[in-house]
């Protein structure tokens, strides 16, 4: 029986592990342990595989998304529009700015911020889109950008689970996930596609100025030494993080197709099995599968679920409860009519183990366990 996880770091660290051991060393060597050397060379391999002017290194991805919100100025009273159902970072760091987070819908089929949903909210005080690419899918970013255009809003992409995909334009140009907005933010963190041995996080942006602005909001919003001209936070890329960031980078592509790979053999699998929707991959960008995960249509999911635990195959459910029912968020707008499909989502998604490591005979165990269940 294979042992199963949802994540198997050993597994690919083994393979470039002398690679790793070296970078690491090189930093405790050299003891650059702040703003070192390889912090300066990610940022622009990063910017380089990305496509984008600017990278910005920062200790994690919610970090990340604050540092772009700050850098924006917005007026107190601006209202923030975000998908009800993802992470809850995005939602957070709009809380703590004493901005307004507003719930949108999410899409059934692609779990990405509802196109309609957003068109609905839009108020005189809307001044953002935060769009999340969720579980590697890319939102419909022409439709975000022309409703941003249209109504003169910022977009900050949430691209913590996007990282390396890419979206084709209706004009044949393609761009990178996190590139198309004004600013796009993302996560090292231990579970992501490319990820450190730690927190880490990095903003990219095409914009100079707004660049300029992140930049020192994440060094204590310092110009020359010991001159503040903003209010900053301290959130920077550790070197030993961005030591690794550099290896694992240079095989971010492979990293993205092996779970690709992993997704086409689940789907082959369970495309058949009338209680479960596969995830659907949309035609104008391609999914890099942070998770692979599945809708149980019927109300099975638990009882699938806790047969799989039984036979010792992990599962998760991303995410059981969406933003706004959660205590903090509970007063910010939403109007429950409008958000069907987050609530519905939140009890029948199951993510399956999604990891660079996993083998055929793995995926086999998996599904037919999976096919197995519903057979009975
Ligand atoms: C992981 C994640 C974050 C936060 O990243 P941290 O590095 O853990 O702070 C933000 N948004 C989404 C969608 C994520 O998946």
């Amino acid at each position: 029986m294979p042992s199963l996880q949802m994540v198997d770091l050993i597994g690919q660290h083994a393979k470039i592990r002398t690679e790793l051991d070296e970078a690491i060393k090189g930093v405790i060597d050299n003891a650059s342990f702040i703003k070192g050397e390889d912090v300066k060379l990610f940022e622009s391999e990063l910017s380089q595989y990305l496509g984008v002017k600017n990278v910005i290194g920062c200790a994690n991805g919610t970090d990340a998304l604050q540092a772009a919100l700050m850098a924006l100025n917005l007026p107190s009273d601006s209202e923030i529009l975000v998908p009800d159902f993802t992470f809850i970072a995005t939602a957070e760091v709009i809380a703590l700015l004493g901005l307004t987070p507003v719930f949108i819908d999410v899409d059934k089929e692609t779990f990405n911020i509802s196109i309609e949903g957003i068109k609905k909210a839009i108020t005189p005080k809307t001044k953002c889109i935060f769009p999340v690419h969720m579980f590697g899918q890319p939102c419909d970013m022409e439709s975000i950008m022309n409703i941003a255009r249209e109504h003169n809003l910022y977009v900050i992409e949430d691209t913590a689970q996007g990282l390396g995909s890419d979206v084709k334009f209706s004009d044949g140009s393609v761009k990178k996930c996190g590139t198309i907005g004004d600013i796009g933010t993302t996560s090292f963190f231990p579970s992501k596609n490319l990820s450190c041995m730690g927190d880490g996080g990095a903003i990219f942006t095409n914009n100079d100025e707004l660049a300029l602005k992140i930049a020192k909001i994440c060094n204590h919003g310092m110009g020359k030494q010991y001159t503040y001209e903003a209010v900053g936070m301290n959130s920077r890329l550790d070197t030993i993080q961005a030591a690794v960031l550099r290896v694992k980078l240079r095989h971010l592509d492979e990293y993205n197709a092996a779970r690709n790979q992993v997704a086409s053999s689940y789907s082959g699998a369970l495309n058949s099995i009338s209680q479960l929707s596969i995830p659907e991959t949309s035609a104008f960008a391609n999914h890099i599968f942070h998770q692979y995960t599945l809708i149980v249509k019927d109300n099975s999911r638990d009882d699938l679920q806790n047969y799989l635990i039984e036979h010792n195959i992990p599962t998760k459910v991303y995410y059981p409860i969406p933003f706004h029912a959660h205590a903090p968020y509970n007063n910010y707008p939403h109007n429950l009519a409008d958000l069907q499909n987050s609530i519905w989502l939140s009890d029948h998604v199951l993510s399956l183990p999604m990891h660079t490591e996993l083998s055929e005979d793995d995926i086999k165990f998996i599904t037919n366990h999976i096919i197995n269940f519903y057979r009975n």
